[in-house]
């Protein structure tokens, strides 16, 4: 059986860490920001995310997408279908990736947006024997708002915005997987750091899968060999990646720590997330 592993969650939340946990283990395969790829209006600015340097736009594997054993299949069909919708792209991916490891797998996506995930969802209905997971990626949202304003350069109006920002993507998500009725588990960007086995023993038993199917976090050096992320070059993919590491620079950011006391609905949030997940 093929299973579909969606990660979901809003950016810098640690969605690149689980696709490369999940997807790392034998019997898996990760492929980072599916939707963004195969979709042609957003392809040229999720790669120009990347940079603009030629090696950047390689698949993980370090070979172009028209050469990678994934990729080269989907990216034939797209350029001899321009008209194809999503879901039938997305179902070449899983086409391809079947080829080539087999139908006993398990694929990670991490594309985190909630009309990716209905993508994938449409996928799955027309495709019996694919079951779908998903994980949704939750960080601290002042250690997400620290992450946010280093990428984006936030003043402190900008800051405040995001606190809320925050909050109200992480209701979606929560509200979208509620009345679906899609079995999710909640991954804490904090708790993958801080209580690593733990955290990842709970994502192997959400998922059903033995040990090795999940790699841990030492053996985060051999997922790379294994997975077809699309974009961003191995190095860039796996910089950092051989451990799992905190930035708590957040702890002494006087702006954020004091916003975090003013955002009453965000800090309530934060505060359910941390007792539920770190038990604190
Ligand atoms: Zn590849």
């Amino acid at each position: 059986m093929t299973k579909i592993v969606f990660i979901a969650g809003l950016e810098h939340s640690g969605t690149t860490i689980l696709d490369v946990l999940v997807g790392g283990g034998t019997g898996a395969v990760a492929l980072g920001e599916v939707s963004s790829f195969i979709n042609s209006e957003t392809r040229g600015s999720f790669l120009s995310r990347f940079g603009h340097f030629e090696d950047a736009h390689l698949c993980s594997c370090g070979k172009r997408h028209d050469e990678c054993l994934v990729w080269s299949d989907v990216v034939r069909y797209i350029s001899e279908n321009p008209t194809s919708d999503l879901v039938m792209r997305y179902r070449k991916v899983v086409e391809s990736v079947e080829r080539n490891f087999g139908t006993d797998l398990m694929l990670s996506d991490s594309s985190k947006s909630i009309g990716a995930l209905g993508t994938v969802l449409e996928v799955a209905q027309g495709r019996p024997g694919t079951e779908v997971r998903i994980l949704l990626a939750v960080k601290d949202v002042r250690s997400f708002v620290s992450s946010m304003t280093q990428v984006r350069k936030l003043n402190v109006r900008g800051q405040f915005s995001c606190f809320r920002w925050w909050r109200g993507g992480n209701a979606q998500f929560l509200s979208f997987l509620e009345t679906s009725g899609i079995p999710y588990h909640v991954v804490l960007y904090e708790a993958l750091c801080l209580r690593t086995r733990l955290t990842i023993k709970g994502i192997r038993e959400f998922l059903g899968v033995k040990g090795e199917d999940c790699v841990d976090g030492p053996q985060l050096r051999h997922a790379r060999e294994r997975a077809h992320i699309c974009a961003g070059n191995a190095d860039m993919v796996f910089r950092n990646r051989d451990e799992i590491r905190y930035d708590c620079r957040w702890f002494n950011q006087m702006s954020i720590n004091m916003l975090y006391g003013l955002s009453r609905e965000p800090r309530r949030m934060n505060q359910q997330f941390l007792a539920e997940h770190l038990q604190i």
